[in-house]
């Protein structure tokens, strides 16, 4: 090692410049990370591949300012230097690049390291005196990339590169091999086919021109300095949030969402409400700002009228509008920018925008986000397109963000760039598995079938001998990842219940590739045409699919019950060996346990009296099952179990998913069965785990929804002489089982809709970041209970499958038996998963409205029956109501009032027309007044509505629905029933928009027939929908709106 000194030039406190002497260490020993190092480096952690043909290694100025497209994961081999990771890290201005970076040479799915080039003894270059620091850093790359192909003895070209121009012309030719060019030249050369490096680069670099041309005067008050920011949260001057902007009023309305205990102001116990972007202060939508309230004197009310295109709003939140805190941004924490979809405005703006520069003012998707400026020549080409951009800054001079394009999503209105822009505005990522994955998977073929490794039958429980076990799932079903058993035990004392899940952690290794992808995707998407897997299909549909007659892997819980009573005496948890004798759907297992005639097809081969047998067996299992499960089920119900289950669960299905009509109307008992033996196994597991690491299990828990929440409901209710208690989770489910109308069956159903929006989400979380009494599971009513049985589609239960398998090895105490995530860690999990399940329900309901607007795009409302539609209020609003459209499943709002003035009356025959009066709301009605008399509509009135389509040039087509008569829609009786409209109408949809594929196939990006079979199946999202209301986990509903 080596001694020498370095010297810096450091800025003291009080800003006066010092020098600095280190003293510096040098070695001779500093890891390549190259796979194909010939001096012997000890490469721990992630290696270069030796597969690839360069090496590349980019300069300072390249790291800080063209980070994002050596974040695209074709580019491969990227060596940063420490001298370029330290330039990003020491400046000021640079925080989210840095973390970029990090997260980039932490990401195991990319293909960079880190060289310490400042430590190694050859590549270390000191800086001369009167040398930049520009140069000086340059100098430093470059050597380290000399350094890098004399260590790898020539075996890869390293290609440095570099924007600075000098140093292409001094370096360029002073060692054969090493290549010093500028990052344009590298992509062209290296990359030409690669549109998206090429796209990205020259937006950034258009951005990095502009960037001096700033204006110098001020459009918004400076941010405080974090000193003063910190000191005033502290006294209370200042309160800390989450801004919030009100997407139906983004102009002028924005709420603070305080963050409870950080907070010292005590009787500030609502959200801050900040009028006007001038108030906002450059925070986006997200951002963690700082606020100052004003005095109360300038508090103001939030607005409570319906406003074009809004839809749901959260119940019992529509306070009237009293003044509340109020305030002005100060200061801003953190900024949570991501990517966002932005439209182009039409070409006569962009020519009056442009006269001076190149600028073009774009409008983002969602409308909480205010305009963008970027930099661009294509602003004519990309007319009508949609296209991601990301903000780089916004200053106080700039009335808008500065921001640069990425890539171009497509044509606006089009399916796919609808749907790409869904997946975007979520924060979902889910491209094809990447080879580098697929690799970790088992190879099978036809002539090399898996089989069982003979080292797994000797540690695993071999359950195919003595047990039947069978699944039941909906017809047509590819991953199974559920199967049952159960018997009497000899003596007849005992019964032996079994859940047997897929056995996914075997496959995918902690900290593998997929794993990272599975962990990243957090779940499988499923949106309203097709869905996105978390798995490689290979392990989904194939090996962890419980499929009939095949050998494979479990996880299983048994339990041991009194034949009697059938109370709990033994639990045993481990991994298993399975053969499913019969894969069963829904409607079988119910005929055969109605002692109908149906074909069981494993057994159609077999001779009459094996037959029989066999079917006696069977059926005598599964009335087995169903007596186990109604005694669960009735004991859950005893100890105070919501009754919503099913029933709530289809009206909120109605409501948020798609194909809800799918559900059956009446469940059979079936469903209930096997959602009775999943939710005791994810109960006994939650159980196990619990005790076993009390500080680091993760469990889900279902807080008590917040009575105010419930006005609307108990309201409604009332409306209907409906008493609505409530009080306890009991007392709401009877209360909601009483309130039947015997004539109009909808309004129970739009009673439990209320019901179901008024609960908290479930969410997951980690046992040591929650007292004990905060572990109770509201609508199941269970102590304790987590995911454990669908790891073939959740993270969460492959996280769970991890810590069970770590539970049983502490009780036999072989090897090690920790788990391996702390509490904090597994909180941050929790979190990540919880986050990216709201975002998997927010981009399936927007495609579900997608499809709903796709369908009546070309649709005449004046002309198309299809177009009017029996429509029942549910709610009342200042001008105008919500109402539910049971045909399509549709929500939406119809105005009573329009903004020249005028109102809604209704003539003698029901007919609706526009003149001139006053509208007055009541709690349970609302009424028009003109000189033609007075119009009343009330709550669970049936009304006829026609629907027509609102055009968005920037955003999502949205429906627009008016009312045409006071009367239920005459047709009414007629319609086909729900299951026929709402699957027709996606099928419709999608053949719609194959056609206009076909007719442009030339137009735009499309996916490659390869990329949908790779990671999307077209398969109607059937199976999720069943898979839900078996867990009867209530369901998350989305709280976009809940201001
Ligand atoms: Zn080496």
């Amino acid at each position: 090692m080596i001694k020498t000194e370095r010297i810096l030039h450091l800025k003291s406190f009080r800003g006066r410049k010092v020098r600095v002497v280190r003293e510096h260490y040098l070695r001779e020993e500093v890891p390549c990370y190259s796979a194909v190092c010939q001096a012997g480096c000890v490469n721990d952690g992630k290696v270069l591949s030796g597969e690839l043909t360069h090496y590349v290694v980019p300069d300072a100025s390249v790291v800080a300012d063209y980070l994002e497209v050596l974040e695209l994961r074709e580019l491969q081999g990227i060596v940063f230097t420490q001298t370029a990771f330290q330039a990003v890290q020491h400046n000021k201005g640079r925080s989210r690049q840095y973390n970029r970076l990090r997260g980039l040479l932490k990401d195991p799915r990319h293909n960079c390291v880190l060289f310490a080039n400042e430590f190694q003894e050859y590549s270390y270059c000191p800086r001369e005196k009167g040398e930049s620091q520009d140069k000086w850093q340059t100098k430093c790359v470059y050597s380290a990339a000399v350094w890098y192909h004399d260590h790898l003895a020539g075996l890869k070209p390293i290609v440095m590169i570099t924007e600075d121009q000098a140093a292409v012309t001094q370096y360029s030719s002073l060692n054969a091999g090493v290549y010093v060019i500028s990052i344009q030249d590298y992509l062209q050369n290296f990359w030409p086919d690669l549109q998206a490096a090429h796209e990205l680069y020259s937006s950034i670099s258009q951005a990095l021109q502009e960037k001096g041309s700033e204006g110098t005067e001020r459009e918004y008050a400076e941010h405080l300095p974090a000193e003063v920011l910190e000191a005033g949260i502290k006294s209370g001057r200042y309160v800390q949030g989450i801004l919030n902007v009100n997407k139906h009023r983004a102009q002028c309305e924005a709420f603070i969402r305080i963050e409870g205990s950080t907070n010292k102001n005590t009787d500030l116990n609502s959200d801050v409400l900040v009028c006007g972007v001038k108030n906002r202060n450059r925070a986006v939508h997200g951002d963690g700002v700082v606020v100052e309230l004003f005095p109360k004197s300038e508090w103001r009310g939030k607005t409570t009228a319906l406003t074009e295109g809004q839809g749901e709003e959260k119940t019992g939140e529509e306070a009237q509008s009293q003044p509340m805190p109020t305030g002005r941004v100060v200061g801003i924490l953190q900024r949570n920018w991501r990517d966002y979809v932005v439209t182009f405005p039409p070409r006569e703006e962009t020519q009056s925008q442009s006269r001076n520069s190149q600028r073009i003012l774009v409008v983002p998707w969602d409308q909480c986000i205010p305009k963008i400026r970027i930099s661009t020549q294509q602003a004519d080409a990309l007319q009508d397109h949609r296209v991601v951009v990301r903000i780089d800054s916004w200053e106080s001079t700039s009335l808008y963000p500065n921001g640069h394009s990425v890539r171009v999503l497509g044509r606006a209105g089009e399916l796919e760039t609808e749907i790409q822009t869904i997946l975007i505005e979520n924060c979902i990522h889910v491209p094809p598995f990447s080879e580098a994955q697929l690799r970790e998977m088992p190879v099978i073929s036809p002539e090399k079938p898996w089989r069982v490794d003979p080292g797994q039958v000797v540690v695993r429980r071999d359950l195919r001998d003595t047990h039947l076990v069978f699944s039941i799932d909906p017809r047509g079903c590819e991953d199974v990842d559920d199967t049952l058993s159960v018997h009497t035990l000899p003596g007849g004392e005992v019964l032996e219940l079994g859940v047997h899940i897929a056995d996914v952690t075997h496959f995918v290794a902690e900290g593998s590739l997929t794993d990272l992808e599975a962990r990243a995707r957090a779940t499988t998407y499923y949106l309203a045409d097709r869905r996105y897997d978390m798995l490689p299909a290979v392990l989904s549909a194939n090996l962890c699919s419980l499929l009939g007659g095949v050998d494979r892997y479990a996880m299983s819980v048994l339990w041991e019950l009194d034949a009697r009573t059938l109370a709990v005496k033994k639990v045993w948890y481990g991994r298993t060996l399975i053969r499913s004798s019969y894969q069963l759907h829904y409607e079988l297992a119910q005929a055969l346990l109605k002692g109908e005639n149906a074909e069981v097809p494993e057994l159609t081969q077999l001779g009459t009296e094996e037959k029989d047998a066999k079917l006696a067996q069977l059926t005598q299992a599964l009335e087995m099952l169903t007596h186990v499960a109604r005694h669960l089920r009735a004991k859950r119900d005893r100890e105070g179990a919501l009754e919503l289950e099913g029933v709530e669960v289809r009206a909120q299905l109605d409501e948020e998913k798609n194909i809800t009509a799918l559900v059956p109307r009446q469940p059979l008992e079936i469903h209930e069965t096997v959602a009775e033996c999943m939710i005791y196994a994810n109960h006994w597991v939650a159980r196990k785990i619990q005790e076993s690491f009390p500080q680091q299990a993760l469990l889900r828990h279902h807080p008590p929804p917040r009575q105010e929440f419930f006005c609307q409901l108990v309201d409604s209710a009332k409306a209907r002489g409906f008493f609505c208690s409530t009080r306890s989770n009991k007392a709401l489910a009877d209360s909601l089982e009483q309130a039947v109308d015997p004539q109009d069956p909808l309004v129970n159903k739009l009673l439990r809709v209320m019901a179901t929006q008024a609960m908290s989400n479930a969410l997951y979380f980690s046992t040591g970041a929650c007292s004990q009494d905060q572990y109770y599971h509201y609508g199941l009513a269970l102590d304790r209970y987590t995911h454990f049985t669908s790891p073939i589609r959740r993270y969460a239960d492959m996280v769970v499958h991890r810590l069970l398998t770590a539970a049983i090895n502490l009780e036999n105490a072989a090897g090690h038996s920790k788990p391996s995530a702390s509490n904090k860690e597994l909180e941050e999990m929790a979190q990540h998963i919880n986050n990216k399940n709201r975002a998997a329900q927010q981009a399936q309901r927007l495609s579900t409205e997608l499809f709903q607007c796709l369908y009546f795009k070309d649709k005449d409302p004046q002309v198309d029956q299809c177009c009017v539609a029996d429509a029942v209020i549910y709610a009342i609003r200042a001008n105008g109501m919500l109402v539910f459209i049971p045909q399509y499943g549709l929500k939406g709002a119809v105005y009573l009032r329009n903004r020249e003035g005028q109102v809604v009356t209704v003539g003698q025959d029901g007919s609706c027309e526009w003149q001139s009066g006053s509208v007055q709301r009541y709690p349970e009605r609302i009424s028009t007044t003109c000189s033609r008399g007075t119009s009343t509509f009330s709550l669970f009135d049936h009304i006829t509505v026609r629907i027509s389509v609102q055009a968005s040039r920037y955003h999502s087509v949205s429906l627009h629905m008016e009312v045409i008569s006071n009367k239920p829609h005459q047709n009414a009786e007629q319609q086909p029933p729900q299951l026929q409209g709402r699957s027709q109408l996606v099928q419709e949809v999608v053949r719609l928009a194959e056609e206009q594929a076909h007719d442009k196939a030339a137009r735009g990006p499309k996916f490659s027939k390869e990329e949908r079979e790779f990671c999307q199946s077209k398969s109607p999202n059937l199976y999720s929908l069943l898979e839900e209301v078996r867990e009867l986990a209530l369901i998350d509903c989305s709280k976009t709106n809940s201001m």
